[in-house]
């Protein structure tokens, strides 16, 4: 199990399934222990025993199966508390807390912001602890997330949202996904040196079977083909090299529609 520091609270990396990243937070000034998208219980259970503390919180960031089948076991065994988004709650197994970005959760000794993220599923929702931000099937690293049930304008204003957080935040997102999402960043920006230098990185990682997640915001706001149209002059390049309008939503679309049947 990795773990990293933050000033209030360590996070805890847990493998899960094929390539589902669970965390689990432990705070430092108080008893809670947060998972976040737990998958599946076991390694969620194996991990609290390793750590000699109960899980007393759940956050879901959406509903899909491979973020909240761990939900009722883990309330079963522990008598957590499920929080998730208010406007998703009917598809949040066993929610007791519905949060928003105007009521996030409380938890006491920590300081959490809900972001709404809406794209991938409608009701998405990330979390934002100090600088460590949990975004679910949003934000991956060097990719974002299949649009299931949004518009590619609700995603990208989404992602947008999370490109205003400063550079050093951590991105814990949930799947391992990144190798891949290079291939395909390499495919659109194949002259960007930023994000050469993160692919011999990444696949130096993945070679001694360590995570290339957490990133930051900084590194994807530099190499991941979905925050590239922040740039306005990779939009008017990528834009005249592909005869679409010169504007960051129709550019991102595009490379999004690629994406999608790459
Ligand atoms: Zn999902």
């Amino acid at each position: 199990m990795l773990s990293y520091n933050h000033s209030n609270f360590t996070v805890h990396q847990l493998p899960a399934l094929k390539d589902n990243y669970i965390y689990l937070i432990e705070a430092h000034a108080s008893d809670a222990m947060i998972a976040i998208d737990p998958a599946q219980a076991v390694s969620v259970r194996r991990a609290c025993r390793q750590l000699g503390k109960p899980l007393t919180h759940i956050l879901n960031t959406h509903h899909h199966w491979d973020h909240t089948d761990g939900n009722v076991p883990l309330k079963n065994d522990f008598g957590c508390l499920v929080i998730g988004a208010a406007h998703d709650a009917a598809r949040i197994p066993a929610i007791d807390i519905r949060v928003s970005e105007t009521s996030p959760p409380l938890i006491e000794g920590l300081d959490i912001r809900v972001i709404d993220v809406t794209g991938h599923t409608r009701g998405h929702i990330a979390y934002l602890l100090d600088d460590a931000l949990f975004c679910g099937d949003t934000l991956f690293g060097a990719g974002c997330g299949r649009l299931f049930e949004g518009t590619h304008a609700q995603m990208w204003h989404s992602l947008q949202q999370l490109a205003l957080l400063d550079g050093a935040t951590r991105v814990y997102c949930a799947h391992e996904y990144t190798l891949a999402n290079l291939d395909f960043a390499m495919f659109v920006d194949p002259h960007n040196g930023a994000l050469q230098d993160r692919m011999q990185q990444d696949k130096a990682k993945r070679q001694r079977e360590l995570p290339t997640i957490p990133s930051t915001i900084g590194t994807e706001k530099a190499t991941n083909p979905f925050l590239r149209p922040l740039d306005s002059s990779f939009v008017t390049a990528y834009a005249a090299s592909k005869g679409i309008d010169a504007d960051a939503l129709s550019v991102f679309t595009h490379i999004r529609q690629q994406k999608d049947h790459y």
